[in-house]
């Protein structure tokens, strides 16, 4: 479907809030673009390296690289796929604005998000339950691991001080508008929804993780909109704050459970679409792959899932106050609301994962060593 607001739709949604004169903006598809020289002279990175088909900016601390024609963007080494492909126009490589917008922006300064309160509340949703059993595997079910992972942070979460609700805490199965309203009741809360996976093949393996949709944007895996993309949803109105918080799980969830990586991406399923405060919803590894599945039928696997939730709330909660680890002043302290060229340093918030060769070979290998591990503890 085709909609001729949509440009107009597109500026009115993408205001790049007071920056646009730094900005040279380009039109592509009917959609703003902005040259990554713009942004790596915006975010104080270093001078970007072209290829022809790939660009990378590096500064120490902090890295973006994407794959040009694909919505295949890393950031500090982790993947995110982007609400629309990076083109090459001319010389000039180009990002969409609405991707700096709603990624860039609130992953390289999240203490600039606005409105985003100190996390005192943890929503846990184990998706299913009851006759839903979601994803099945020949090691058990999706609805069971989905509990006993949630049941396993909340302990942790509790540990540390933090209130936590869940949408389930036994084997019922809830309706998903009912858990997005449960969620609702905690205005001060996040939503964290914890899933398997499953593919029709049994090969997919791999941990993603799926934050809202921006209005205006299509779902994963369409190329084409829709007319239920141009719908605002209650979630919406935490656009940023959902991405930061998709940031600090997912590179936690990397971290702890060391699967492949399948990337941050993006989707508008009930739970995330009707909560009004910031959500994402994890799947942890498939159901159905002989790896993947030995690893969540494991006690050890569930807690380092569980250990992940609780490490990546903990840094959403430091990035969007700008807290840093030293008694320096807070970056974003340091940053004037008004001055909006100046970048606190996010280092100690979204650290990149440092690892030799590229992350997922790492993890790969990682995996294999793990999976011995399990099989020796007798898990
Ligand atoms: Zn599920």
């Amino acid at each position: 479907m085709r909609f001729p607001a949509l440009i107009f739709l597109c500026v009115l949604l993408i205001p790049l809030e007071g920056i646009a004169s730094a900005w040279n903006v380009v039109m592509h598809g009917n959609r703003r673009h902005v040259p990554i020289e713009d942004v790596a002279r915006f975010y104080k990175l270093g001078t970007p390296v072209k290829g022809e088909k790939e660009f990378r900016i590096e500064s120490p601390g902090r890295s973006i690289r994407g794959k040009l024609g694909t919505r295949e963007v890393f950031i500090n080494n982790v993947k995110y796929i982007l609400c629309f492909p990076i083109v090459k126009k001319g010389g000039s490589i180009l990002i969409s604005a609405m991707d700096v917008t709603k990624i860039l922006e609130p992953v390289l300064r999240p203490g600039k998000i606005k409105n985003a309160g100190p996390v005192r509340t943890v929503v846990l949703d184990a998706g299913h339950g009851g006759h839903d059993s979601g994803a099945t595997g020949r090691r058990g079910m999706e609805k069971e691991a989905a509990l006993d992972v949630v049941l396993r942070a909340k302990r942790l979460l509790e540990a540390q001080g933090y209130t936590v609700r869940l949408t389930r805490s036994r084997d019922v199965f809830v309706p998903l508008e009912q858990r997005a309203a449960y969620a609702n009741r905690f205005p001060d809360a996040i939503f964290v929804s914890v899933h398997f996976n499953k593919s029709s093949k049994g090969t997919a393996s791999g941990i993603e993780t799926f934050a809202l949709a921006p209005r205006g944007v299509p779902s994963m895996d369409e190329q084409n909109f829709s007319y239920s993309d141009l719908k605002q949803h209650p979630g919406h109105a935490r656009d940023p704050e959902n991405i930061a918080l998709a940031t600090a799980l997912h590179s936690s969830m990397l971290r702890k459970m060391r699967l492949y990586d399948r990337g941050i991406k993006r989707a508008r399923f009930a739970v995330i679409r009707n909560i009004r405060i910031p959500g994402v919803l994890l799947e942890g590894g498939f159901m159905n792959h002989p790896l993947d599945s030995q690893l969540i039928a494991s006690s050890s696997f569930r807690d380092s899932f569980a250990k992940a939730i609780l490490e990546g709330v903990n840094r959403y909660s430091s990035a969007i106050s700008g807290r840093s680890a030293t008694s320096s002043p807070a970056p974003s302290a340091v940053a004037t609301a008004t001055d909006a060229t100046s970048v606190p340093d996010i280092r100690r918030e979204f650290s990149p994962i440092r690892m030799s060769t590229t992350l997922n070979e790492a993890v790969q290998r990682a995996s294999e060593t793990f999976k011995k591990e399990i099989e020796t503890n007798g898990n």
